[in-house]
C-alpha cells in the first residue's frame, strides 16, 4: 500500500485558508483592533503547543520519531494563530515601517502569481508576465520622462537594497570595462559617493561589489538631510587628486529616516562634468513622481542614469514589489549576462524577450503583475491619490504639532516626504529647543520616546518607530505609507494619546 502523504480530507487546504484571509483583510480597516497582540517567544511557543500544533518540526533524533502528519484542522488552527499574533501592518495605526496596508488588487495579483507558480526568467515559461514586465517598465520610464522615455532597461528585483546593488554594479563595470574578466585587483581604485543619510544598503553593496567601504565616501547633508552638492564636488576632486577614479553617486529620493530628497539637478550637473553615474534611490520617496502636486520633489530625476522605486512602500503593493530602471538600453545584459546555454538557448522561440540573463539571480518572482494590475485598477489618478493622501496626512500631522502652543511637541527636523520626525516633550523639559538645549536636557529627553513606544506596543496602540540621529535625542519618526483608511481626525487623536501616555510615563525623568 502506498504511504499516506497527507491526512485524509475532502477539501484542499487552500480552500479552507482563503476564507480566513478574507475575514482577516476585512478586519484590517477596523480602527479598534490592536496593531499587535504582543507576546514573548516563550509565550508563542506555549500558545502553539497548547493548540496542538507546536512550532517545532519534530526531528528523528536520538531515537525519537520524526514529524508526524498533522490534521488539516490543526493546520487551520496554526493559520488562525498566525493571523492573531502577527503584526497588523495593514492597520491604520501601523507607522513603524515604510510600508502599510496591502492594496486589495495587489493581494489578488499576488495570489494569482503564486498560483501560476512560475519564474520570470524566460518567455518560454512566463509569456504574459514577460510582456507585463516590459509594459510596467515602459510606463515607469514615461513617468520619469526625459531620456528614460526614449530608451531604458530595467527589472523587478527583490527589494530596494538589491536595486541599489544593481546600480553600483552596472556603474562599476561601465567605469572599468575590464572588471568582469580581470577582477578588481590591479584595476583603478573606483570611488562611490552617497549622503550621510543614505540607506545602509549602499554600504552592503560596497562590500559585495568589492569596492570596500573605504571607497564609499559619505557626503555631508544640510539641515534637512539633503546632500550638499559643493561637498560632493570637493570629495570628487579630492579622490582625483589622490589618483582614484570617481564613478558613482548614490543620491536619495526620500531618505529612510528624514524623508529628504537630494538636489538631483545640481548632482546631475556634477556627475556630467566629472563623468559619474548618478543613481537615485527612490525606494521610499520616488512615489512622488506619480503625483502632479508632489512631482516637484523629484525634479531632475530624469537626468539620472538609474532609479530604484519600491511600489510596496507608499503605494501599497504587497511585499515585495521593487524595480530598478536605467536609461541605458541593454546595460543589464551587457554587465550581468552569462548566456547560460541550458536556459537561454538563442535558437528557441522568442528568446529575444527573455529577461533572465539581465539579472544577478536565476529564478525570479513575478512581481510585476501586482503593479500592472494596481495601475490598471486605479488609473494614474488613483496611483496619484494614494501618494497625495499620504503627503496630506503628513502635512496635517506636522501642522498640529507646529500649532500647539503648549510646548509638548517639537519637530526634530523640518518634515520632508511623508516623514515627520518629532519629540514629545515632558512638562519639566519645556520649552525644548534642540539648538540651545544642554546635553543634560537632551539626555533626559532621550528617555521619553522608548518609554512611550513600549507602552503603546503593549497596549496594541499605534506602532511608531524612534531613533537618534546626528546627536539628536531619540525622536519619533512618523511615516505615512499606503494610508487610505486613515484621516486627519485619526492623526490628531493619536497625538492626544501619545501626549496622555507621555504625561503618565515621563514625569519622573529628571535633568541631571
Ligand atoms: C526601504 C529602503 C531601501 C531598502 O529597500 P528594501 O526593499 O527594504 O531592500 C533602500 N533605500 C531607501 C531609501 C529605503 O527607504
Amino acid at each position: 500500500m502506498a504511504a499516506k502523504r497527507v491526512a485524509e480530507t475532502d477539501e484542499p487546504l487552500s480552500r479552507r485558508v482563503v476564507p480566513r484571509l478574507f475575514d482577516y483583510m476585512d478586519s484590517l480597516s477596523d480602527k479598534k483592533e490592536k496593531t499587535v497582540d504582543l507576546k514573548t517567544p516563550e509565550e508563542l511557543y506555549d500558545i502553539f503547543r497548547d493548540a496542538g500544533i507546536p512550532l517545532e518540526l519534530g526531528g528523528a533524533t536520538n531515537g525519537k520519531p520524526g514529524q508526524e502528519i498533522v490534521h488539516p484542522d490543526a493546520l487551520c488552527k496554526s493559520v488562525d494563530l498566525l493571523l492573531k499574533y502577527s503584526v497588523r501592518s495593514g492597520s491604520p495605526m501601523f507607522f513603524n515601517q515604510l510600508f502599510g496596508k496591502a492594496h486589495d488588487v495587489s493581494v489578488a495579483a499576488d495570489w494569482v502569481a503564486t498560483s501560476t507558480n512560475t519564474s520570470a526568467y524566460t518567455y518560454e515559461v512566463a509569456p504574459v508576465y514577460t510582456l507585463l514586465e516590459v509594459e510596467v517598465l515602459k510606463k515607469v520610464a514615461k513617468v520619469i520622462g526625459g531620456a528614460f522615455a526614449d530608451a531604458h532597461d530595467g527589472l523587478f528585483v527583490p527589494g530596494g537594497s538589491l536595486s541599489n546593488l544593481y546600480a553600483i554594479h552596472l556603474a562599476h563595470h561601465r567605469a572599468d570595462p575590464e572588471l568582469a574578466k580581470r577582477g578588481a585587483v590591479g584595476g583603478p581604485r573606483c570611488v562611490a559617493y552617497t549622503s550621510d543619510q543614505s540607506h545602509y544598503s549602499y554600504l552592503k553593496s560596497s562590500r559585495l561589489t568589492g569596492l570596500g567601504s573605504d571607497n564609499l565616501v559619505k557626503i555631508a547633508t544640510d539641515e534637512c538631510g539633503r546632500m550638499i552638492p559643493e561637498k560632493l564636488e570637493e570629495a570628487i576632486l579630492k579622490t582625483k587628486s589622490e589618483g582614484g577614479k570617481p564613478f558613482f553617486v548614490g543620491s536619495t529620493a526620500g531618505s529612510t529616516v528624514l524623508g529628504s530628497y537630494d538636489p538631483f539637478v545640481a548632482i546631475a550637473e556634477i556627475c556630467k562634468k566629472h563623468g559619474l553615474w548618478q543613481h537615485i534611490d527612490g525606494a521610499w520617496g520616488a512615489g512622488a513622481m506619480l503625483s502632479p502636486t508632489q512631482r516637484h520633489n523629484m525634479a531632475g530625476c530624469e537626468l539620472a542614469d538609474s532609479l530604484s522605486w519600491n511600489p510596496h512602500k507608499m503605494s501599497g503593493a504587497t511585499l515585495q514589489s521593487s524595480l530598478f530602471i536605467s536609461r541605458h538600453r541593454g546595460i543589464l545584459e551587457q554587465v550581468c549576462g552569462t548566456k547560460a546555454a541550458y536556459l537561454f538557448q538563442p535558437d528557441k522561440l522568442n528568446a529575444n524577450l527573455d529577461m533572465g540573463d539581465k539579472t544577478i539571480q536565476c529564478g525570479r518572482k513575478t512581481d510585476m503583475l501586482k503593479v500592472w494590475m494596481m495601475w490598471k485598477a486605479q488609473g494614474d489618478a488613483g496611483m496619484a491619490r494614494t501618494v497625495d493622501h499620504c503627503f496630506n496626512l503628513a502635512a496635517c500631522f506636522a501642522k498640529t504639532i507646529r500649532d500647539d502652543p503648549s510646548g509638548q511637541w517639537e519637530l526634530a527636523y523640518e518634515p520632508s516626504c511623508t516623514n515627520v520626525c518629532f519629540w514629545y516633550v515632558p512638562p519639566q523639559l519645556r520649552p525644548f529647543k534642540f539648538a540651545t538645549a544642554s546635553q543634560a536636557q537632551r539626555d533626559a529627553l532621550h528617555q521619553a520616546a522608548p518609554r512611550i513606544k513600549s507602552e503603546m506596543q503593549k497596549q496594541g496602540d499605534a506602532l511608531i518607530g524612534f531613533q537618534a540621529v546626528n546627536g539628536r535625542p531619540n525622536f519619533f519618526r512618523m511615516v505615512f505609507a499606503s494610508k487610505d483608511d486613515l484621516d486627519n481626525a485619526d492623526v490628531v487623536a493619536l497625538l492626544g494619546r501619545i501626549a496622555a501616555l507621555g504625561e503618565k510615563l515621563c514625569s519622573d525623568i529628571v535633568v541631571n
